[in-house]
C-alpha cells in the first residue's frame, strides 16, 4: 500500500490503524480569526483539540482525518501541535468549503487556476510549511449546486487527476445535491473510488444512499451527536440497514466534532443543547454509542469494525 501525507509527514497506509474520516481540531472563520485575533484564545483552542483528540486515542484512534479548508480556518501548524502532543496523526485537506461565496480572487480566475493552487498544497506543501494536503474538499448546502460550487468540484476534480489525491464532498441529502456532485466528478473523468460523499448520515432514505453507492462512491455516516440533522437511533438504523446489505466496503463512519467551532456566542450553543439539537456530540460517541449498537444488532463484527473504521480510510486515501 502507499503512503499518505499527514501534518507529521508521509506514513505507510498500513499503519494508519482505526481511523476517524471527518473531525475537526478546530473550526473558525479565518477572516474573523485574522482581523480581531484577540476574540480567540488559541491556548484554550489547542487544549480543547488535545482533550477531544486524546478521548478519541483512548478509543484506539491512530488517525483522524481532518477536512478543515479555507473558509473553515484551516491552519496545518495548529493541527501538527496537536498531533505532536497527542500522539495522533492528522491528516490535512486542501480545498474551499464554501455553499456558494466565492472571493474575487478565485471568482475572477478560471477553474485550472484554482485547481493549480490545490495541487500545489499536495505537491509542495501547505501555507509555507512543507506539510502536505492528503486529500481535496469542497461542499453544496443547501443552496444547491450553484455555479461556484460547481466551479470549485470541478478544479477539486482536476486536483484529483493531476495528483491521485481523493475527494470528499460535503453534501446535503435533504436537497439532495450528491446526484449532481457524482455527475461533475464523473465528466471530469474522476475514479468514483476516490471520491467520498459527507453527510449521507443525515439521511434516512437508504435506498437514496444505495443509488449513490451504486456509482461506486463511499458514504459517510458522520454526523454522529448532531440530532439537528438525524437522531442517533435512525442514524444507526441506516448505517445498519447498509451493512446488512453488504456495503461494509463503502460506508465510514465518524462525527464531524469540532473541537472548538466559532459559529454561535456561547449563549446560543448551550441553547442549541439544551434544545436536544446537538447530544454527546464528541469524537468518541462512535466508540460509545455507535459501535455498542450496531454491535447488539448483529451488523458490526470484529471484522466489519476493521473495514469501516481502518480498511476503507486507508483505501480511499491511497487509491
Ligand atoms: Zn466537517
Amino acid at each position: 500500500m502507499a503512503s499518505v501525507e499527514t501534518v507529521q509527514g508521509a506514513v505507510d497506509a498500513r499503519d494508519l490503524g482505526v481511523t476517524l474520516v471527518h473531525e475537526h481540531v478546530r473550526f473558525r472563520d479565518e477572516a474573523v480569526a485574522e482581523q480581531w485575533p484577540a476574540r480567540y484564545d488559541e491556548q484554550e483552542e489547542l487544549d480543547a483539540a488535545l482533550e477531544a483528540v486524546r478521548a478519541a486515542a483512548a478509543h484506539g484512534v491512530r488517525t483522524i482525518v481532518d477536512p478543515t479548508a479555507m473558509f473553515g480556518g484551516r491552519d496545518v501548524r495548529f493541527m501538527r501541535s496537536v498531533a505532536e502532543q497527542s500522539g495522533v496523526r492528522i491528516v490535512a485537506c486542501t480545498g474551499i468549503y464554501s455553499y456558494d461565496y466565492l472571493p474575487h480572487y478565485f471568482a475572477n480566475r478560471d477553474v485550472d487556476v484554482m485547481a493549480a493552487h490545490f495541487v500545489s498544497d499536495i505537491e509542495v506543501g501547505v501555507q509555507g510549511t512543507d506539510i502536505k494536503a492528503a486529500f481535496l474538499k469542497c461542499a453544496a448546502d443547501a443552496a444547491g449546486v450553484t455555479e461556484n460550487v460547481e466551479k470549485i468540484h470541478r478544479a477539486v476534480a482536476r486536483a484529483c487527476l493531476q495528483t491521485g489525491a481523493p475527494i470528499m464532498a460535503h453534501s446535503m441529502p435533504a436537497v439532495p445535491t450528491a446526484p449532481r456532485q457524482i455527475e461533475i466528478f464523473k465528466e471530469e473523468g474522476v475514479p468514483m473510488e476516490r471520491v467520498q460523499i459527507a453527510h449521507c448520515g443525515d439521511s434516512d432514505d437508504v435506498e437514496y444512499i444505495e443509488r449513490l453507492l451504486a456509482e461506486g462512491v463511499y458514504v459517510s455516516l458522520d454526523r454522529y451527536g448532531l440530532e439537528l440533522y438525524q437522531p442517533i437511533d435512525k442514524r444507526n438504523d441506516v448505517a445498519a440497514e447498509l451493512l446488512r446489505r453488504g456495503h461494509a466496503q463503502r460506508v465510514m463512519i465518524s462525527q464531524d466534532f469540532c473541537a472548538t467551532i466559532d459559529w454561535f456566542p456561547p449563549a446560543a450553543a448551550e441553547a442549541l443543547m439544551a434544545a436536544g439539537a446537538v447530544r454527546n456530540w464528541s469524537m468518541t460517541l462512535v466508540f460509545e454509542e455507535v459501535v455498542p449498537a450496531l454491535r447488539e444488532s448483529g451488523t458490526m463484527d470484529d471484522a466489519t469494525f476493521e473495514t469501516v473504521f481502518v480498511a476503507n480510510p486507508a483505501r480511499w486515501l491511497t487509491a
